[in-house]
């Protein structure tokens, strides 16, 4: 067998070969008569294919992207601010290129990225965000692929192919790009592990050729499907272009665990300390605080190839995320997956509302499989699959992710389905919790119905069939001046309604304020 790719000519021949040998000579290849030759390149009438331009406008400054960051991406500060200033140094100067082509990059060095975290603390999801923001196409892809098959160029190179799908052909565009290559630290081969997969570092130098600066072939020869395009080119117009894209001006970033570099890095940091005090650093610091240290060295001992880690001078560190950065990501990303199911059962016309309880619960769950912000989606996947089944078919059109339901969901989902006055308290409870939070946010107040006061309330707003919005509006009409008076008078900004401010409110209210002149500051 044949194992060479065929150029387009060839294929054009070996297709028109085939049909005619199948139809006879009724059937034709493209447009030319069969038999004929295709034309000359230089007779054709050169109809350019449509080029698609870009004009990159970038304008943004770090901090502007680092607000950005901060509305998707909880906690990673630093990671945010690093990337920050890393992005908007290559774009200005990408853009300095694109305005004055002739102007000299020669002493540039690119900013390309090393990010160094656990998995599922929002490594990739910083970088999406970034190019989105700023517009270009992210391809990401896993280094064990490229290791695995051991065949190493043409894959990489197809991350750039894939940019330019990504950009819809755009070329230009394309080659402002961002690639982003998880599980780098799976393509290190440490010099001292004999026998260890050696196609790492042919995938490094795969990567470096093309971090360096080359120009990669759009047409993969493996491709079928470019290939036929090219030889249908070759076809009508007698000549094929060669398309290439330039990788100069793309982004790389390689991310990872690193499992074990924070070792090289603590033994550097303590060999240094010797003779002055080797144990400033604690046994119990975990492997973020080590990699804010690493340097080039390290990379170098971990496995990778000087020229390789030397192109990739930003080095950017993401922590491990604890129960309350879940939680945060919840209720506060922009990007959170609770949207997600607030939408799933919008589409039944049923409104979920997630307490912070449930929404506690469900971070308490994630952080035990040890997988970052990934495990949030499984937990409520499997919490809240059932319901998802059974609730459009009843006539349940709102309820509350609790705690409960997290943790028994069968159990709780029969008792919302099956007593409804247990359901609407529920929901009107959460609404009470979400009617406070409002007061807080507006009114710099922090206020909470006791749980005898709540009960109340709620029983209230289902008698005279109000919402609790109207209840609370009624009732707490002169609170926001009384407590503010209070609060001028005390300092005191948190207060706890007992049943007596659903009962008395004025009386109440009038109480606390005279007592709060006697104790005034
Ligand atoms: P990795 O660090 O392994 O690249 P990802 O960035 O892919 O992890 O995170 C997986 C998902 O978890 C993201 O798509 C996002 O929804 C969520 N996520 C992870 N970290 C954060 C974070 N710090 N803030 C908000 N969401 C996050």
């Amino acid at each position: 067998m044949n194992n060479k790719t065929p150029t387009p000519e060839e294929l054009q021949k070996d297709l028109q070969e085939f049909v005619n040998q199948k139809y006879g000579g009724t059937v034709q290849l493209g447009n030319v008569a069969a038999g004929a030759q295709a034309p000359a390149p230089d007779a054709t009438e050169d109809v350019p294919s449509p080029k698609k331009t870009f004009d990159l406008k970038f304008d943004l400054k770090p901090k502007e992207v680092k607000q950005y960051l901060d509305r998707y991406v909880i906690r990673q500060d630093d990671a945010k601010k690093a990337l920050a200033i890393a992005v908007c140094d290559h774009y200005n100067h990408v853009r300095e290129c694109h305005e004055n082509p002739d102007a000299a990059e020669a002493d540039y060095s690119k900013q390309n990225i090393v990010m160094l975290g656990p998995t599922g603390v929002g490594k990739t999801y910083l970088i999406r965000h970034i190019a989105k923001l700023i517009g270009v196409p992210f391809v990401k892809a896993d280094a064990t692929r490229f290791s695995e098959t051991g065949y190493v160029g043409a894959n990489v190179d197809d991350l750039i192919r894939e940019l330019v799908t990504q950009a819809d052909d755009n070329l230009e565009l394309a080659q402002y790009g961002i690639v982003y290559l998880d599980e780098a630290d799976k393509i290190a081969t440490p010099p001292n592990i004999i026998g260890r997969d050696v196609s790492g570092r042919g995938v490094q130098i795969g990567l470096l050729k093309l971090m360096e600066e080359t120009e990669v072939d759009l047409r993969s020869g493996h491709d079928v499907a470019s290939q036929m395009r090219a030889a249908m080119e070759f076809q009508r117009r007698g000549k094929v272009e060669k398309e290439v894209i330039n990788t100069r001006h793309i982004l790389f970033i390689i991310s990872g665990a690193f499992t074990g570099l924070e070792k090289s890095i603590k033994k550097r940091m303590h060999q240094s300390r010797i003779g002055f005090n080797a144990n400033v650093v604690s046994q119990t610091e975990d492997a973020g605080h080590y990699f804010q240290h690493v340097t080039p060295k390290d990379f170098i001992d971990y496995g990778f190839e000087p020229e390789f880690i030397g192109r990739l001078p930003v080095h950017v560190v993401c922590s491990e995320l604890e129960v309350e950065d879940l939680f945060h990501i919840l209720k506060h990303s922009e990007g959170s997956i609770i949207r997600q199911y607030e939408n799933a059962f919008q589409a039944y016309g049923i409104t979920v509302l997630f307490a912070d309880s449930g929404l506690h619960r469900i971070a308490e769950k994630a952080i035990e499989q040890k997988t970052g912000a990934r495990a949030l989606m499984t937990v409520c996947e499997k919490a809240l699959r059932d319901y998802k089944f059974e609730l459009p078919s009843t006539g349940v059109q709102e309820f509350v992710v609790t705690a409960s339901v997290i943790d028994e969901p069968q159990m709780e989902l029969q008792r919302i389905i099956g007593d409804t006055g247990y359901n609407r308290h529920l929901v009107m409870q959460e609404q009470l919790r979400r009617y406070e939070a409002r007061f807080h946010a507006e009114h710099q107040l922090q206020i909470r119905f006791d749980d005898d006061a709540t009960a109340l309330l709620c029983e209230r707003a289902i008698a005279n069939e109000h919402t609790v919005s109207q209840v609370c509006d009624a009732l707490l009409e002169s609170y926001q001046h009384g407590l503010n008076l209070i609060k001028q008078n005390t300092g005191q900004s948190t207060f706890t309604f007992p049943k007596a401010v659903v009962e008395n409110p004025d009386i109440v209210l009038e109480e606390w304020i005279r007592e709060s002149y006697t104790k005034k500051r």
